[in-house]
């Protein structure tokens, strides 16, 4: 997964920190936080105006400072995305989803819940 490492590359261009152990409490957080509102804020405008071209720039536009924001705190975004995909794909019995009226997949017995603090390693199993 390059999209973590393409934005370290940027913030280590633009001086921003890098932050290789788990921290929350930080400027480069605080920041990266107020640029993910902000592009949530301009994806939802575009999905509104029915504006693809802005909707699309949005959407990355929240994948590149979400990036930032795991490089600022020190979460590794793939292995906590592997995580959640066996998580997700947990919710699958035989293959299929069990959906309710509306369409959402719903979760069997077979499912269970990411252990991100485990994958964080903040616990030893
Ligand atoms: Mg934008």
């Amino acid at each position: 997964m390059f999209y973590q490492s393409d934005v370290e590359k940027f913030m280590k261009a633009g001086d921003q920190p890098i932050s290789k152990k788990l921290s929350i409490d930080s400027k480069e957080a605080d920041l990266y936080m107020n640029l993910i509102t902000e592009e949530y804020k301009e994806t939802i405008e575009a999905f509104e105006n029915k504006d693809i071209i802005e909707l699309a720039d949005g959407l990355i536009d929240m994948v590149w400072v979400i990036m930032g924001m795991c490089n600022s705190c020190g979460i590794n975004f793939e292995e906590v995305w592997q995580e959640v995909k066996a998580s997700n794909m947990s919710k699958f019995v035989d293959g299929k989803a069990i959906k309710n009226e509306k369409g959402k997949i719903m979760k069997p017995e077979s499912y269970f819940k990411p252990n991100i603090k485990q994958v964080l390693g903040l616990i030893k199993d």
